[in-house]
């Protein structure tokens, strides 16, 4: 049988031979517990803050539909509240899809052979995709590319990263204003810079930007919707590919990302 006795009990574990080895174990045993408690915790907190995100649209949107069922209404108020809580619906949906897609870059599921792509031709595809915004807002992007030779990225992951940056420096950037998006090398990497015009980050808000729901209560930042998904999106997309992003910011006179490949 496989049981332990006293006789060979030093023959099949490699037991520490003093109390220092001894003491080592345990601190790293209870080190490695602390981790596993403060990871539960997280995800304690990070369930409790998705059901709450979703539960305040849900909410709003059981509120429009049973004042729309109590009386009768105009065919102009009707539309008026479908189309609101149809733009909830949007909002929800759009919040269940980031989710997923976190749960899904913390698993296994993630593409191990992610496919090359050159930065500048990815920056140009991703501000194609947001021309419609980006004309909406009579905004200008200046995209400059100094990088001395061919720059190639993992597709799905730098996509993630980029994206979202991109689509909050149109998000709060000021109407009429120019984006800059500069391409360089540096020691540490190829260097991707954005940089918006927009109202910019309060210092003490920059250390949480990149958790999950996190959104500024500045009040510029109030008025534009989010929920605080896309950087946390952004920064673990980064970690799955030894990338580092870092910001700079001016509270009312814009934000910087560096996204360093
Ligand atoms: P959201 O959906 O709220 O934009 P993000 O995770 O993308 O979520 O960003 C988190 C918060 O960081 C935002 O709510 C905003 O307060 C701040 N933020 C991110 N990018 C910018 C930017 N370019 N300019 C100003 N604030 C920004």
């Amino acid at each position: 049988t496989n049981r332990i006795t006293k006789n060979n009990l030093n023959e099949r574990v490699d037991l520490p031979a003093n109390h220092d080895e001894l003491y080592d174990l345990s601190s790293g045993i209870n080190k490695l517990l602390q981790r596993i408690e403060n990871a539960l915790e997280r995800e304690r907190q990070f369930t409790s803050d998705a059901s709450h995100e979703l539960r305040t649209p849900l909410s709003s949107l059981r509120g429009t539909l049973e004042v729309l069922i109590r009386k009768q209404r105009t065919r102009e108020e009707y539309e008026d509240k479908i189309k609101y809580s149809l733009s909830e619906i949007d909002k929800m949906t759009e919040t269940i899809e980031q989710l997923l897609l976190l749960a899904r870059l913390d698993s296994s599921r993630k593409p191990d052979k992610d496919e090359g792509v050159l930065l500048p031709a990815l920056i140009d595809d991703i501000l194609l995709k947001h021309s419609t915004s980006i004309e909406s807002k009579k905004l200008s992007v200046d995209f400059k590319n100094a990088f001395t030779s061919n720059v190639l990225v993992p597709k799905y992951y730098a996509n993630l990263i980029l994206d979202n940056i991109i689509n909050n420096a149109i998000k709060y950037s000021k109407n009429k204003t120019t984006i800059h998006i500069n391409l360089y090398d540096s020691e540490a990497g190829s260097v991707c810079e954005i940089t918006d015009e927009g109202i910019g980050i309060k210092t003490e808000d920059i250390p949480n930007i990149f958790n999950h729901f996190f959104r500024s209560d500045a009040l510029e930042h109030k008025e534009i919707t989010g929920n605080g998904l896309g950087l946390s999106i952004a920064q673990k997309s980064a970690d799955s590919i030894n990338a580092s992003i870092t910001v700079k910011s001016n509270m009312g006179k814009g934000s910087t990302f560096f996204i360093t490949f």
